[in-house]
């Protein structure tokens, strides 16, 4: 059976998302043929990559009878932006713990993006520091719900767990159903990572499919064996719930820890130029906190000739184009020129 049917999910999204070559891109490097999987039109209130791990995890919410979800991450965070959008879809409460993770306060951080959307969405919020931990702030909400006759389902950070990950595992079926039709020999995927999930999917399914595909994370935050471990353990999960034991995952695991600048959400000179290099070239749009810094370590790896020559390359856009609006010091005025 394939993994998108052998777990319950609910319909949240656009999908299949399209399978875009970046022809230009792959001309002006010299590179081999790369891939645009356009996981940022996943549909749901401006899309991203959390709309597929959301599709299992609200299934898993409503099988649970849940009436309310909560959830957390940053000020800017597109989870949190997705994840109120798919409870009001489903008619289900939604409580967000906002935590301030980067080191700026401008009106457009603290007002425009996510933020905007969230406010828009009606998602109650509660604000806490950064120090707070996360997962004990969001058990406190889910007890007071409870005491007040709620059902409250908690969705950890990033949607990144077991049941999250089935999305980005049951996603590689669909790249490589596509990639077949149309006579692409893929090789490897490259995707930010950040919580792991979207990674740990992957490579669950892979392991699941049996493609001999790399995927290669480009870490956004910090460099350090934590997020690898992170990435393994969503992986183990995963493929737990897909009947995989023993299988070799740590092996399929490839993360690259250069990108990430001083850490998460703090801008990077290559993740400005990967921005406008695809913005330029393709006419695509990229977030500065996690696809500009993964795009800016496909371009290294592109230049340094560390892919496959004749070998096709997928991207995965995961969104996040929100937040661009949050960053508008970071680009400076649109100048008004003379012809
Ligand atoms: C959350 C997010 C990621 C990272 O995915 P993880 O599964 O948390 O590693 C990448 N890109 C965007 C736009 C995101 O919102």
């Amino acid at each position: 059976m394939s993994i998108a049917k052998s777990w319950p999910h609910v319909s949240l999204g656009h999908f299949p998302t399209p399978l875009e070559p970046l022809d230009r891109l792959s001309r002006e490097l010299g590179g081999p043929r790369l891939l645009l999987k356009r996981d940022d039109c996943t549909g749901l209130a401006l899309g991203g990559n959390k709309t597929r791990k959301l599709e299992f995890l609200l299934a898993d919410a409503l099988r649970q009878d849940a009436d309310t979800v909560i959830t957390a991450g940053g000020l800017q965070s597109n989870h949190v932006r997705q994840t109120a959008a798919a409870a009001n879809k489903l008619g289900l409460r939604c409580h967000l713990v906002l935590q301030p993770y980067v080191n700026r306060h401008d009106d457009f951080y603290m007002e425009s993006g996510n933020l905007l959307l969230d406010g828009l969405l009606e998602a109650t919020p509660h604000f806490c520091a950064a120090e707070v931990s996360r997962d004990s702030e969001m058990e406190r909400i889910a007890n007071v719900l409870r005491e007040n006759g709620a059902t409250p389902y908690i969705i950890p950070g990033g949607g990144s767990n077991a049941v999250g990950g089935l999305g980005y595992a049951a996603a590689t079926e669909e790249i490589m159903l596509q990639g077949g039709e149309r006579g692409y020999d893929i090789s490897s995927v490259v995707v930010p990572c950040s919580s792991g999930g979207t990674q740990g999917g992957l490579v669950a399914g892979f392991a699941k499919t049996g493609d001999a595909v790399d995927v290669i994370g480009v870490d956004v935050e910090k460099p350090g064996e934590a997020l690898k471990r992170k990435v393994l353990e969503v992986a183990t999960g995963t493929a737990g719930l897909l009947g995989l034991e023993n299988t070799d995952l740590a092996g399929r695991l490839k993360l690259l820890s250069a990108y990430a600048g001083e850490g998460y959400g703090v801008p990077t000179v290559s993740m400005v130029e990967a921005l406008r290099m695809l913005a330029r070239l393709e006419g695509i749009v990229l977030d500065p906190v996690y696809s500009g810094k993964a795009m800016a370590g496909l371009i290294d790896l592109v230049r340094k000739r560390e892919l496959p020559p004749d070998r096709d390359t997928v991207f995965i856009h995961t969104g996040g184009v929100p937040a661009l609006f949050a960053y508008t010091p970071l680009f400076g005025r649109y100048a008004p020129t003379s012809v």
